[in-house]
């Protein structure tokens, strides 16, 4: 999967590569779907949610060129699967899903594989985790219709944050705080879940 999807569609950063050959993706797809595990496809994982392409997975992890000693608060934990991916990157990964079921399950399987470096949150993750923040970068994995105010203060200086933006047509951004300011690039059209408001 990493050498014939991934590497061979332009991803290049080696830490990057490694990681995502390190992580047991048929892990986090439902048993019956083991067979697509390591498909370049997003696959159900039940609650009407998807585990995110592979290649967007890597994608969104290079964008946010982790060096290793990050503090990364991650929105949409979903299966757990980019998850799994930043712990092995960064020294701390802190992880909110609104869908409790989700939430429990991912948990069991990153503790399962022996992660120890997640923090874990049940909650609406557009307020972002403000006990914790500032972080060093901030990935969220579900479409919002404008950048939460929330994630964007969370950022720490020199911070990274991608974020796919839109409703039908989304397009991921990457947003970087440098010198006081925040700055906006857009990556590449996506297509994520949206990103629901708490109750
Ligand atoms: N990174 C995950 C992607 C899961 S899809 C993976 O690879 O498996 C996006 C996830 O965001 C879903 O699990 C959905 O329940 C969650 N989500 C949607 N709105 C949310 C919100 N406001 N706060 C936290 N999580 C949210």
């Amino acid at each position: 999967m990493v050498d014939s999807q991934i590497r061979a569609r332009g991803i290049k950063d080696e830490r990057v590569l490694e990681a995502l050959g390190r992580v047991p993706r048929h892990l986090f797809v439902p048993e019956s779907l083991g067979a697509l595990a390591y498909a370049d496809e997003p696959l159900p994982i039940g609650e009407g949610q998807t585990i995110s392409q592979p290649y967007i997975v890597a994608y969104m992890t290079e964008a946010l060129e982790l060096e290793g000693d990050e503090r990364v608060l991650e929105i949409g934990t979903g299966s757990g699967y980019q998850t799994a991916v930043l712990a092995e990157l960064v020294s701390e990964v802190w992880t909110v899903e609104i869908v409790e079921s989700l939430a429990l399950r991912a948990r069991r399987t990153l503790e399962g594989l022996g992660y120890r470096n997640i923090r874990y949150k049940v909650g609406d993750g557009s307020l972002g985790w403000p006990e914790a923040a500032p972080f060093d970068a901030v990935v969220v994995t579900a479409a919002a219709a404008r950048v939460p105010d929330s994630l964007q203060d969370q950022l720490g200086a020199g911070g990274r944050m991608v974020v796919p933006v839109g409703t039908d047509l989304q397009e991921l951004y990457l947003i970087l705080r440098e010198n006081g300011g925040l700055k906006s690039k857009r990556l590449l059209s996506v297509r994520f879940v949206p990103l629901v408001k708490g109750t």
